[in-house]
Formats: C-alpha cells, structure tokens, sequence
C-alpha cells in the first residue's frame, strides 16, 4: 500500500476470489463455473469475428443484446441493464441505493460487505437460522437496500416467491436486490415481480449457468426507473463497459437458449446423485438449488479435508469463517469429475480410519 491512498480505502478488506492456480491441472470444483463449453452456435460467432471490428467501440446503448434479453423474458428493453459480470451491478446499486444503510445475511456471497465498506455504508448483517436459512421475517419493513442472493451463496438454500414478494412489499420506500446468479439451477425468479414493483433489482448472469464466467457478462431486470439510474452511473464512469467481443457472445448465448437449459438440467441431475453419494459417506448436506453443494463431514473437519482433496488435484472451497469453517462449497461438475472427487473422498476417510 503506498502513502498516498485515500484514508477509508487503507482499511478496506477486499473480496478474495476463489483461487485460479496455474501450477498443475485441478478438477476444479472451487468457483461455480460450468464445466460445459459455451454452447457450439458461441463458438461459431466467435471465429466469425471480423476482429478488425476492435478499432472501433462497442455500442453503449447494447440495443441488440437488450432486445434478445427482453424477448427471452417477456419484458421490454428498457426493462433490461448489461453489465461487464454482475459483480459490476451489485458495485453501482450499493453505490447508488446504500446511504440509508444495507442489511443482508451473515452467510452469504462475500462481496456485499465488501461494497459496503467501499462506500462507506453502514450494513447490518443478518444471521441464518440454525439450519442455515434466511428468514424472511428479518428483512421486513427495514427501509434499507435489501440485498439477498436467491438461490443463496453459499448455502444453495432458495425461498420462495412468496416470501421474496413479502420483503419487496414491505420495503417500499427502498431497494430489493435480488441476486440470481444461482436460479437457473432450480430457483424461482422474482422478475415477473418487476412490473408490480418498482423497488425490485434482480441481478442476473452469463458467468454460471451461461457457461462464460471469463467472458464477464451480467444483467439486471428492474422498473425503467432503476434501469435509468444504472444507466446514469454507466455513463458517468464506462459507457463502453462490455466489449464487442462480449456483446456478440452474448447474443449467441441467448440464441441458444435451449442448449443451456439441458445443461442446467444435467447439472441438476448430478447434484442430487453426488448429494445422495456424500450422504452415504457421512457427510450433512444441505438442500441446494445451486451449481454447488455445501457439506460437512460429521467426523473429519473441513480445511483438512479441503487440502487433502488439494494435494490430490481436486479444488473445492473452504471458508474460514467461524459459523461455516466445518464446510466445503463442492461446485457440481460433469459426473466424471464427481466420481473422482467422491472417490478421493472415500480414500481419505479411510485413511482417517487406519
Ligand atoms: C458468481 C456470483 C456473482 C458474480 O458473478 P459475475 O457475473 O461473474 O460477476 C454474483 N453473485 C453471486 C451470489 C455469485 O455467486
């Protein structure tokens, strides 16, 4: 750190993302990516690229890529905000809806607090029920930006609309974030709620169950007013924040829309087979409408077990925080990759037995 960085950013505790190691080939089951390709139509656009396109900037307004969004979802363009990832989105709306203050839950994706403290925004950080839920009851008539990962990160627990509708409701005078990077995966989405509520921000993206995490691509569906001041931040710090190159994959991911709903249906069907083998060597499972399952073994603690599946090539994600340090988040990958994790497993709980 140097000497000429602004006061409040020297104590800023910044988000640590899961590891990408370059040192030797890893199942990596550690960050939620899809272990499928971008569909073939993807692929296609992009050795059609006129690359000499590059010189010139992307569209700012992204109309072509809005107008597939909006079609796909039954709501209209000015409905829809793009993004470079979603993270972008979670950025500008503490930005732009915290100086009331933010509450979201104590378990959840580690980046709300981080955006917090970037803004200096007072968060009030809500515990999980002992079974690792949020409760809906918590987050009524706060008058705060509301922020909930549904599915939540990194529980996989989803709730239901209803009480999605409850929290939005309630909270009129402010913003509901609704964070759905997981909801492909079996969630129910709280867009249709959109055009009841001009308070709700549902943030989506390419990056899990579009299989394109390192193309950065995420989007909003909100009233036009929200969408607007998205647009304002937009424009007053990158207006060309998702490139050409970007913007065309994208369209083409939404082109095939089908092709990735068999994807999501295949990782949902080796979720639950992987679910019901670490059930049988012990482990508690948590119900997840996610990518990604969290687990404890009821017997071997969770760091060790997480660099024990290391030092066999295989990545998973352990947090040390307090509440959660006995779990691993096991993202779900092709059903080959399970069996060698799930057998890894089994290798190093006999060891454990000798
Ligand atoms: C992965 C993830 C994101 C970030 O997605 P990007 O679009 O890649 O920035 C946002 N929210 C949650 C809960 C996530 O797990």
């Amino acid at each position: 750190m140097s000497r000429y960085l602004k006061e409040n950013y020297q104590a800023l505790e910044e988000y640590t993302p899961g590891e990408q190691p370059k040192d030797t080939e890893y199942i990596k089951l550690n960050t939620n990516e899809s272990p499928f390709p971008p569909a073939n139509e993807v692929l296609n656009v992009l050795k059609r690229q006129d690359i000499e396109n590059l010189r010139l900037y992307s569209d700012p307004t992204m109309s072509v890529l809005k107008a597939k969004l909006a079609n796909l979802y039954g709501v209209k363009s000015e409905n829809i905000y793009l993004s470079n990832g979603s993270d972008d989105i979670l950025n500008f709306a503490f930005m732009a809806y915290g100086h009331k203050g933010a509450v979201f839950p104590e378990i959840t994706y580690g980046f709300y607090s981080v955006f917090a403290e970037l803004h200096q925004i007072e968060y009030e950080a809500i515990p999980l029920q002992d079974d690792f839920t949020v409760n809906y009851k918590d987050y009524l008539s706060k008058n705060k930006l509301i922020v909930i990962a549904n599915p939540n990160a990194p529980t996989g627990n989803a709730r239901p609309l209803r009480e999605i509708e409850e929290i939005i409701k309630s909270n009129p005078d402010s913003v509901v974030l609704i964070d759905e990077a997981y909801v492909d995966f079996g969630g129910e989405s709280a867009y249709p709620l959109c055009e009841k509520y001009d308070n709700l921000l549902v943030v989506r993206t390419f990056s899990k169950s579009r299989c394109m995490a390192g193309a950065r691509l995420g989007y909003a569906i909100a009233s036009k007013g929200i969408i607007s001041d998205l647009e304002k931040i937009k424009y007053s710090t990158n207006p060309y924040n998702i490139n050409r190159l970007t913007a065309t994959l994208g369209e083409a991911t939404v082109d095939a829309e089908d092709y990735y709903k068999e994807k999501c249906q295949e990782i949902i069907k080796v979720r639950e087979y992987t679910k019901e083998k670490l059930e049988s060597l012990g482990f508690e499972v948590l119900p997840s409408k996610a990518n990604f399952l969290f687990a404890r073994h009821k017997s071997y603690d969770g760091e060790k077990l997480y660099l024990e599946l290391k030092a066999r090539h295989i990545l998973v994600r352990h947090f040390s925080t307090d509440k959660i340090k006995d779990f691993n988040r096991i993202t779900i990958g092709t059903k080959e990759q399970m069996d060698k994790m799930l057998l890894a497993l089994c290798e190093i709980l006999k060891g454990e037995n000798q």
